[in-house]
């Protein structure tokens, strides 16, 4: 198998999740646009979060980490590769 490099962050595509219905994506969006308020960060086409983020969104969407990764990766507002960021925790 090939080696595994250090934890993959988790890594918001902000162009998809602007074009996903709101019923589906309105509270990870209010999410990430106060995040990007916080750091005064408007400009990016993604969106670098933090591992605790994903605990907390996942208490907003009623799921676990693990069943809310799936999803966003399913919506493809984040890559394959964030299994391995939530799997790390
Ligand atoms: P804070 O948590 O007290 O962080 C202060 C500053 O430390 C941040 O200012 C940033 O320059 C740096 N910092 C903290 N953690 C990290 C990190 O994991 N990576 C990097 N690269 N820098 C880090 P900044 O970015 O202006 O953010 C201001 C405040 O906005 C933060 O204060 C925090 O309260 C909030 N914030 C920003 N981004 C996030 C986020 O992704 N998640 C959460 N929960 N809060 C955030
Ligand atoms: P990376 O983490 O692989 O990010 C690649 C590019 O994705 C970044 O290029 C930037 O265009 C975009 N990107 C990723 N996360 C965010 C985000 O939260 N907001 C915005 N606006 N864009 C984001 P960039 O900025 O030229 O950075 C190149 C590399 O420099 C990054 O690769 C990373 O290795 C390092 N870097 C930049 N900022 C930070 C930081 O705050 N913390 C750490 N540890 N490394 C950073
Ligand atoms: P990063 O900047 O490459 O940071 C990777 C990890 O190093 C963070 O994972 C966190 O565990 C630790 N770390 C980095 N800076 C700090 C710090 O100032 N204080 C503490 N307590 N830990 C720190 P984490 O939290 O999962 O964040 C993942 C990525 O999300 C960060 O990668 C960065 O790109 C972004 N990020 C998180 N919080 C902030 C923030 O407050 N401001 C900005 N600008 N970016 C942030």
């Amino acid at each position: 198998p090939a080696p595994l490099g250090p934890t993959p962050k988790l890594v918001i595509d902000l162009e998809r999740l602007a074009q996903l219905p709101k019923e589906k994506a309105g509270a990870l969006a209010r999410y990430a646009a106060t995040i990007q308020s916080q750091r005064g960060d408007y400009n990016g086409k993604v969106l670098s979060i933090r591992q605790e983020d994903l605990r907390s969104l996942a208490v907003i969407y009623d799921k676990s980490p693990n069943e809310l990764t799936e999803e966003l990766i399913t919506w493809g507002v984040l890559d394959a590769e964030a299994r391995r960021a939530v799997d790390a925790f």
